[in-house]
């Protein structure tokens, strides 16, 4: 229950922001975590930091012309919700999709706010995107596309500003061809103003791991404070795309299988493990739908096409494709059949009800904003080389990465203890990430 001061903030935040259920939905979680902090900190309540945290400081919304291959001109809308640099330049990534919108470039941009912070490391909160979906376009027309939208960006943008990255429907190609675009308009190779570039160019090894691997290394994290680990378990992995392929990858590492993925098309499991060879294979390379993967794994695995990757038994869950794709009958599915971790490498996979199932079942549950910061912080490490005009090996950047989950599984564990709720990641994560973020807004001054 929040406090009637604190309701009424929410209230206001909500109101003045309608139409935006996914941001609606990211804002309640962070408040009903923060109502103990405030009892405690009547200075941040005195400073309002709750009310202008909810209200980016700058937001961008452009038009995006292209013409496809047929000649035809397309018209896109493209979005960079700059949202709170109290720690560092906005730092985010940008998603291509066809359902984006306003609201949930928001709810991830506001996500992001508390994930950068809990990384430790100097970065602030943004996100962006475009409703343009990659998916079914050719090279041509996804560059043009990239090339129009960093037309306009590119003056929004710089390493010390606000820095953009990959998320769904943006990998490798699509930062290169914005990367490519942004050196031509502004003459000048500022490497640091884009992560997840290739690795010719001023990426970093393990960026494109990082994402999946922190969710991976984050769900052994909790384990082990339960005196248990992956060695010998079971996963059920949703998704198949960067964060799912580089889970699974990390899963198997620590001796655990990890026996299904999924697309939009459907999910497929594979009891001996998913041959990661051939995912890449077909979801990297080719583009291709997941049915195939069952096409070509010779009877050892099959496609399901209606249902819910969640009926799948295993004793630890991986939602890695988007947001609310786990709902309260998904969590109940997976604790009937003993589900023992839940690490989110999707931003807010689960719905409210099915975080509530999982809390009240006391099972380990890693919000995203704690399991997926993975990627962002590699991101951090990219733009330290970039910065120093260095380049890292992968296993020194793989034990910075480790490190860096390992503090934050720490710092979230020890912050929900602090409060009251051990064993409440929820908590841990949104209290330890809003305080540092909150604190040097104060000391920033209104
Ligand atoms: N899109 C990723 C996320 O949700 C990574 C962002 C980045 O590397 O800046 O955290």
């Amino acid at each position: 229950m929040l406090d009637s001061s604190l309701q009424a903030t929410l209230d206001t935040v909500l109101a003045r922001n309608p139409g935006e259920p996914e941001f609606h939905q990211a804002v309640r979680e962070v408040f009903d975590s923060l109502a103990v902090v405030q009892k405690r900190h009547p200075e941040y309540n005195d400073a309002a930091i709750l009310t202008r945290l909810c209200e980016p400081e700058r937001q961008i919304i452009f038009r995006v012309p292209w013409v496809d291959d047929k000649g035809q001109v397309q018209v896109n809308r493209g979005f960079r919700v700059e949202f709170n640099s109290a720690l560092g330049p906005y730092k985010g990534g940008l998603r291509f999709r066809g359902n984006v919108n306003l609201g949930i470039v928001k709810f991830l941009g506001f996500e992001q706010i508390f994930k950068n912070s809990l990384t430790g490391l100097p970065i602030g909160g943004g996100k962006g995107g475009s409703d343009f979906d990659p998916a079914g376009k050719s090279d041509g027309e996804v560059m043009r596309f990239c090339q129009s939208f960093m037309t306009e960006l590119h003056r929004h943008i710089g390493e010390h500003t606000d820095v953009p990255a990959g998320d769904i429907g943006v990998g490798a190609r699509e930062i290169g061809y914005l990367f490519g675009q942004y050196k031509r308009l502004t003459n000048r190779y500022e490497a640091g103003v884009l992560t997840g570039k290739g690795l010719t160019w001023g990426g970093s090894l393990v960026r494109t791991e990082a994402t999946g691997y922190g969710a991976a290394l984050f769900a052994q994290e909790m384990l082990g404070a339960r005196g248990t680990s992956i060695e010998g378990r079971k996963a059920i992995v949703s998704g198949s795309g960067n964060v799912a392929i580089y889970a699974i990858e990390k899963v198997h590492q620590l001796g655990g299988t990890a026996i299904t993925a999924s697309d939009s098309s459907g999910y497929v499991v594979d009891e001996d493990g998913i041959d990661l060879e051939l995912l890449k294979q077909i979801k990297e390379v080719e583009r291709g739908r997941i049915s195939e993967y069952a096409d070509r794994r010779g009877g050892k695995a099959r496609f399901v096409k209606d249902g819910s990757v969640w009926d799948v038994p295993g004793d630890i869950a991986l939602p890695c494709a988007t947001q609310n794709e786990l709902n309260a009958r998904d969590a109940k599915t997976l604790l009937e059949n003993g589900v023992a971790a839940v690490s989110e490498g999707a931003n807010m996979p689960s719905t409210p009800d099915a975080v509530e199932l999982f809390r009240e079942a006391g099972i380990a549950f890693g919000p995203g904003k704690a399991a997926n910061a993975g990627g962002v912080a590699t991101s951090a490490l990219e733009m330290q080389q970039n910065a120093s005009r260095d380049t890292w090996s992968f296993e020194y950047t793989e034990q910075r990465l480790t490190e860096i989950m390992r503090n934050i599984h720490q710092n979230t564990l020890e912050t929900a203890e602090e409060f009251g709720r051990p064993g409440d990641y929820v908590l841990g994560a949104n209290v330890a990430g809003f305080r540092k973020v909150a604190n040097a807004m104060i000391a920033f001054g209104v």
